[in-house]
C-alpha cells in the first residue's frame, strides 16, 4: 500500500501503536512447504511463506483476515506503514451497523485488528514495494522481505486526492490538511474552509464545527454529490457557510495559511477569503500502482474484478475500495473482504492446497 494517504498525519493517539512486528532471523528454512506455510519467518532480506497474504488493513483487509484466520489459513497481513485505511482519518462513523451511537473510525479499526489477531492473523505494518504474480507461490516484496503466498487478497484501498496547487503543497502541515480528525483540534476558535462537494467534505465540515468558529464549505459547482441529509445538515448549521461555484486558485500565506484566493466558476471573478486553515476533501485515488503490470484496471484506475472477488489471475483476489468506486463504504468493503476470504479458501481447497474448511469456519 502506498503511503499516499499522502501527507495525512496519523491521529496523535494511534491505537495501532506498538503492534508492529519485528522479523527475527531464527535461521529457519525459508523454503515453501507443500501446504504453502506459514512455515517460517526470517529476518529482513529473508522470506515469509503463507497460504494467504492479504495486502491492506482497512475494513476489507481486516475482515478478510478475520475470516481467513478463522478458517485456519493463518493469513499474513501486509498492513502498510499507515495501517487501518481511510477510517483512521475519519471521525464519527454513524452508519456502520452495530453502533447505535456511532463509533470513531480509529476505534473501529483497532477493534477489527484485535479481532483478526485474536484468531491468529500475523500483521506486519509494512508497505509493499513490488509483486510478481507470474507463478505460484505469488511473491510480494516489502521492506527487504519476500512474502510468498499460495493466494493473495488485494485490499489496498484508495487514498485522498489533493488540488495540485503549489501553494497547497508548500503549506501542507502549516494550515493545509486532508484529515479533519487528525488536525481539526489545531483550529480551535479559528475560521477555516473545507473544499469539496461530496460526503467527505460535508462530513468533515460538520465535524470541524466542534473546533472552528466558522467553517466555509467551498464547492466548484452548485449541485452536490453528497447525500441530501448531509447537505441539509450543513445548510442548517449556524457555523457552516456554503459557497457554491467557488474554486480555489491559491492558498495564501508565507509560513502558514492566512486565506484563499477564490475564483467564481461562473463569472471568473476573484476574491480573497481570510481563513486560518483549509481541509481538502475532494475524493480518492485507488492504490493500484504495484499491481498494474499484472492485473487489469478500469478507466479510473480501479482494479477490475471478475466473478465477485476474482482477478484475471487465479488465486489473486480483490476486495474493497481498490476496485469499488461506486459504494466505498466501510460496510461494503468489509463484506468484500469476507467474500474474498471465502473465495480464496474455496480456491485453495479446489487446488488441493488446503483441506476442506469445517462448516462452522465461516
Ligand atoms: P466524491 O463523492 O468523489 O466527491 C468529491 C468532490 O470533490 C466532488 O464534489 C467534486 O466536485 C470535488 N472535487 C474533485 N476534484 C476537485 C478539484 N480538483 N477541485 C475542486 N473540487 C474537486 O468523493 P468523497 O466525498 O470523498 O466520497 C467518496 C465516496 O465515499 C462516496 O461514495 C461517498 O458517498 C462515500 N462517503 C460516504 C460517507 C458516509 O456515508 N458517512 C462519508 C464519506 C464518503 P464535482 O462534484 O464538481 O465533481
Amino acid at each position: 500500500m502506498s503511503d499516499e494517504t499522502n501527507g495525512k498525519t496519523p491521529p496523535a493517539a494511534n491505537p495501532f501503536g506498538g503492534f508492529s512486528m519485528t522479523l527475527i532471523d531464527d535461521g529457519a528454512d525459508a523454503s515453501s512447504t507443500a501446504t504453502g506455510g506459514p512455515a517460517s519467518i526470517v529476518g529482513a532480506g529473508g522470506s515469509v511463506d503463507a497460504k494467504v497474504v492479504i495486502i491492506g488493513s482497512g475494513p476489507a483487509g481486516l475482515t478478510a483476515a478475520i475470516y481467513a484466520s478463522r478458517a485456519n489459513l493463518e493469513p499474513v497481513v501486509l498492513a502498510g506503514s499507515a495501517p487501518g485505511g481511510q477510517l483512521m482519518l475519519t471521525s464519527d462513523v454513524e452508519n456502520y451497523p452495530g453502533f447505535e451511537d456511532g463509533i470513531q473510525g480509529p476505534d473501529l479499526m483497532a477493534a477489527m485488528r484485535a479481532q483478526a489477531e485474536r484468531f491468529g492473523s500475523k500483521i506486519f505494518d509494512v508497505d509493499i514495494d513490488r509483486v510478481d504474480f507470474s507463478a505460484r507461490p505469488f511473491r510480494i516484496w516489502a521492506r527487504g522481505t519476500e512474502y510468498r503466498a499460495q493466494a493473495v487478497i488485494i485490499a489496498t484501498g484508495a487514498s485522498a486526492l489533493w488540488l495540485g496547487l503549489e501553494s497547497e503543497t508548500r503549506l501542507r502541515g502549516r494550515g493545509v490538511s486532508a484529515c479533519a480528525t487528525c488536525d481539526g483540534f489545531f483550529f480551535k476558535d479559528r475560521e477555516i474552509a473545507v473544499i469539496g462537494g461530496g460526503d467527505t467534505a460535508l462530513e468533515e465540515a460538520t465535524y470541524l464545527t466542534r473546533f472552528a468558529t466558522k467553517v466555509h464549505l467551498l464547492h466548484r459547482r452548485d449541485t452536490f454529490r453528497a447525500s441530501k441529509i448531509m447537505v441539509d445538515r450543513a445548510h442548517e448549521h449556524e457555523k457552516i457557510q456554503i459557497h457554491t461555484n467557488t474554486a480555489v486558485a491559491e492558498v495564501t500565506g508565507d509560513n502558514k495559511v492566512d486565506g484563499l484566493r477564490l475564483t467564481d466558476t461562473e463569472t471568473g471573478e476573484e476574491r480573497h477569503l481570510p481563513v486560518d486553515g483549509v481541509f481538502i476533501a475532494i475524493g480518492y485515488r485507488p492504490n493500484t500502482e504495484a499491481f498494474r503490470d499484472w492485473l487489469d484496471v478500469d478507466e479510473k484506475g480501479y482494479l477490475v474484478v471478475h466473478d465477485e472477488t476474482g482477478s484475471k489471475i487465479d488465486g489473486v483476489f480483490i476486495a474493497g475500495d481498490v476496485h469499488d468506486h461506486r459504494y466505498r463504504q466501510a460496510v461494503t468493503a468489509a463484506a468484500d473482504g469476507c467474500k474474498a476470504a471465502i473465495d480464496a479458501e474455496r480456491w485453495l481447497e479446489s487446488e488441493g492446497i488446503t483441506e476442506a474448511a469445517s462448516a462452522s469456519a465461516w
